[in-house]
């Protein structure tokens, strides 16, 4: 993908004032000693015990929590399976779909909540990101669907690019059973969807924004939905969607279905959960607050000139095959978006400032290897599940270490091993 003649031009350039070195076989060492400089032992803060703390603003991450050597996959203890997919009560047709698919056997949130769901139940999954937890709910959704034609229901996500994902995953799960699905976001001309939502989908999947709209206008109709899927709720209310979510299921039908999936469980959760959920049944599936399976260090960079020549040396090594890279601002990533394709990389952008077609362009071709570096910002990033990430690059740092979590997931999915680098001053 890189273009190795421009690099020529550009290595006088390459980092100069900073303490990273590109090693033989690519991965930097863990940079155990010393305290990057934008640490500040002059005003540790209150509740950080002593510990020093980062000083950008907003930041409170001890720069220790990017470091971390991935646990060999071999070491961690398989999890065991209760059911096949075969054993599951649903329709023929879906486990055939699923064998296409490639699914063997079920991951550790779908073999507990696909029983609970197909006997009706209200599920709270805690489930990180990579746990399989959209096939969780879709497979007994589909037979339910499937089943009882008359079934609808509705998936209420945080941003458009899940709400795509999981309308892919729909199709692969049910297909050749006559369903439909719509997807219903923001960035999009309301045409189109107004038009499938009058023919009456099998699948809703939208962001509240608009879901919330059409509802208004009267195009959508939540009565006719017997279930809901809340998924990565906690992202929504973090995102403060927590009013429209409110507003949409106190006008669906009861009794219904509810289930809900998040990463973390929060007060706000509980509340909501309470609210709208009937005797709802945990089922945790987190499989710890850190990724074992992603090799994650911290490059340090001197001034923000020697960054982007730092970055420019990492993306030209030939490991770093398939990378995400992480940035703060819409502009900031425009802009390095920009710039590494100046420098011969082929780049694209993913942020809010774009419009909804030209963020799926660029993840279709980020999907499709047919660029090989995609620059995103956090909200545009959430939920993605783009398989065979080789980096997760933080070149910015996240706002929060569950917004990290959430960033290097992006990698080391479904098995897979996955670096995360994190720049660091
Ligand atoms: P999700 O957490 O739903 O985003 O899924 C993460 C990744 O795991 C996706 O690439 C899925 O296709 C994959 N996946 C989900 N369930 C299974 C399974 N039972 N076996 C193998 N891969 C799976």
């Amino acid at each position: 993908m890189y273009n190795r003649n421009f690099r020529n031009s550009s290595r006088s350039r390459f980092a100069k004032g900073s303490s990273f070195r590109p090693q033989a076989g690519g991965f930097p060492r863990p940079q155990s000693g010393g305290l990057p400089r934008a640490y500040s032992s002059a005003s540790p803060r209150a509740g950080s015990r002593g510990r020093r703390v980062f000083t950008n603003p907003g930041l409170r991450i001890n720069v220790n929590r990017f470091i971390n050597r991935a646990t060999p996959q071999e070491a961690v203890a398989p999890y065991n399976a209760i059911h096949r997919f075969q054993d599951f009560a649903i329709h023929q047709t879906i486990k055939q779909n699923i064998t296409r698919v490639g699914y063997e056997t079920p991951t550790a949130i779908q073999d507990q909540t696909i029983p609970l769901i197909l006997e009706g139940k209200d599920v709270i999954g805690v489930a990180n990101t990579g746990t399989g937890k959209t096939a969780a709910f879709l497979i007994p959704l589909i037979h339910k669907a499937a089943t009882f034609r008359q079934e609808k229901f509705l998936v209420i996500v945080p941003t458009r690019e899940l709400a795509h994902q999981i309308q892919d995953e729909f199709v692969r799960f049910s297909q050749t059973l006559g369903l439909s699905s719509v997807v219903i976001i923001g960035g999009m001309g309301m045409g189109n969807q107004i038009r499938a939502l009058r023919r009456n989908p099998t699948a809703v999947i939208g962001t509240p924004g608009r879901l919330k709209d059409l509802i208004e206008r009267k195009v959508l109709y939540p009565s006719n939905y017997r279930t809901v899927v809340l998924d990565e709720a906690d992202r929504m209310l973090d995102m403060g969607f927590i009013t429209d979510i409110r507003f949409m299921l106190a006008l669906l039908p009861s009794p219904r279905q509810t289930l809900l999936f998040s990463a973390t469980l929060s007060s706000e959760i509980d509340a909501l959960t309470r609210q709208f959920q009937n005797n709802p049944i945990k089922i945790s599936a987190v499989t710890g607050v850190t990724p074992s399976a992603i090799d994650q260090n911290i490059v340090r960079f001197g001034t923000e000139e020697s960054k982007v020549e730092l970055l420019h040396d990492l993306l030209k090594q030939s490991e770093f095959e398939k990378v995400l890279v992480f940035g703060q601002t819409k502009h900031g990533v425009e802009r390095l978006s920009k710039d590494l394709n100046e420098r011969g990389f082929k780049a694209a952008s993913i942020h809010g400032n774009k419009t909804q077609s030209a963020r799926q362009k660029a993840l279709n071709l980020f999907k499709q290897n047919d660029i090989s570096i995609l620059v995103a910002t956090d909200v545009a990033a959430r939920g993605l599940d783009i398989p065979h990430v080789s980096h997760v690059i933080n070149y910015d740092i996240p706002a929060s270490y569950d917004d990290y979590v959430h960033r290097i997931g992006r990698t080391g999915r479904a098995g897979n091993t996955g670096k995360a680098l994190t720049f660091v001053r």
